[in-house]
C-alpha cells in the first residue's frame, strides 16, 4: 500500500474569477503540465471529486453564508463580501466540488486505501470564515477535512500545517478553541501582508490555548529562516502533539518569484518542508498526509514546485 491520490479536475476551472484576477483557472493547467512532465499523473491514483453535502459544509460554515453565496452566484454577482472573493455563476457548485474532493481524498487516506494525497483544488479555502468569504476563498477545504477525520474516523489529534505566505485566518478561527486540532502557520508578517492576522501572540483560546502556533516572517525572509523555524519550533511542537493525521495547506506564494508574496524562498525549501513533514508523519501518523492547494500565483513556480512536492509524497 503506497498509492498516492491526486485530486485534479477540469471542472475546477469553471470557478471563473474574471480578467486579471491572480487566482485564475490556468493555475491548474500549470500544475497539470508539471505533474504530467514527470509522469506523476500517470502513476498516481486520480481521485474523482464529488460535491460535499451542505450538511457537512455546515460543520464549518453557517447556513446563512451558504444561502447568500448560492444566491449571489445564481444572480450573477461578480463577487461576494469583498472584491477579492470573485465568483461566477457556477462557483457555489465548484466550491462544493473542491471541498468534496478534499474530503474524499481524506477519507481514502484515513481508511488506508491511499497512503497520501494531493488536492489541486480551486477555489482555495484557508481564509474562508464561518460566515463569510475572504481572500480568494469560499469554503475552508482543509478545515472541512479535519472535521471529517474528527467526526467520522474518531481521530483526536489532527495537525494542520499551513505554509501559504498568507495567514490562515479562517482555519485558525475554526479551531482556535479546539485542542484536537493543532494549527501551525508560517506566513508573511501581518504588519506587511494580507490578511493582517497571525501574530505570534495568537495562540488559541480557552481549551485550545497552546494549539495555535503562528510564525510570521519579515519581508525578504529566506530558506534558512524557514529551516530554523522548523528546527527550533515546528518539529518539537509536532513531536509533542504526536498527530494521528497530517493535513497540509500548501501555498507556493512565499516563493521569491511570486507576484503577491513578499518573502524570498527558493524551490528548495518547498521540497525540504515536504520531506520534513513526511518524516514527521511517518513517526506519528502512519505516514498519512493530505496536502491541499491554497495560493501560488507564478505559473512556473507552481509547475515546478507542485511536481516536486507530489513526487516526494509519492515516494
Ligand atoms: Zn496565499
Amino acid at each position: 500500500m503506497s498509492s498516492v491520490g491526486i485530486v485534479l479536475d477540469e471542472r475546477f476551472k469553471r470557478h471563473v474569477t474574471g480578467h486579471g484576477h491572480p487566482e485564475r483557472p490556468d493555475r491548474l493547467d500549470a500544475i497539470r503540465e508539471g505533474l504530467e512532465a514527470v509522469g506523476l499523473l500517470q502513476t498516481c491514483v486520480l481521485v474523482e471529486p464529488v460535491p460535499l453535502s451542505e450538511v457537512k459544509i455546515q460543520r464549518v460554515h453557517s447556513r446563512d453564508y451558504l444561502v447568500r453565496l448560492e444566491a449571489a452566484c445564481r444572480q450573477g454577482y461578480p463577487y461576494i463580501d469583498v472584491p477579492d472573493s470573485a465568483i461566477g455563476p457556477e462557483s457555489y457548485e465548484i466550491a462544493r466540488l473542491a471541498a468534496g474532493g478534499v474530503v474524499k481524498a481524506t477519507r481514502l487516506v484515513a481508511s488506508g486505501e491511499l497512503k497520501r494525497a494531493f488536492c489541486a483544488v480551486r477555489p482555495p479555502g484557508h481564509h474562508a470564515e464561518r460566515d463569510r468569504s475572504m481572500g480568494f476563498c469560499l469554503f475552508n477545504n482543509v478545515a472541512l477535512a479535519a472535521y471529517e477525520l474528527k467526526d467520522e474516523f474518531n481521530i483526536d489529534r489532527v495537525l494542520i500545517l499551513d505554509w501559504d505566505v498568507h495567514h490562515c485566518n479562517g482555519t485558525q478561527h475554526t479551531f482556535e478553541a479546539d485542542p484536537s486540532v493543532l494549527v501551525i502557520s508560517l506566513h508573511g508578517h501581518p504588519r506587511y501582508l494580507y490578511p493582517g492576522t497571525g501574530y505570534e501572540e495568537e495562540m488559541g483560546v480557552e481549551r485550545g490555548r497552546g494549539y495555535t502556533m503562528n510564525i510570521p516572517f519579515l519581508p525578504g525572509a529566506d530558506d534558512e529562516d524557514y529551516r530554523r523555524a522548523f528546527r527550533e519550533r515546528i518539529i518539537p511542537a509536532v513531536q509533542r502533539f504526536a498527530p494521528q493525521f497530517v493535513l497540509l495547506s500548501v501555498g507556493f506564494d512565499a516563493h521569491a518569484d511570486d507576484p503577491l508574496g513578499n518573502l524570498a524562498l527558493s524551490d528548495d525549501i518547498f521540497a525540504w518542508m515536504t520531506q520534513t513533514m513526511i518524516e514527521l508523519a511517518e513517526d506519528h501518523a502512519d505516514g498519512r498526509i493530505v496536502s491541499v492547494l491554497e495560493g501560488g500565483y507564478n505559473l512556473g513556480v507552481l509547475k515546478r514546485c507542485v511536481a516536486e512536492h507530489v513526487r516526494l509524497l509519492a515516494q
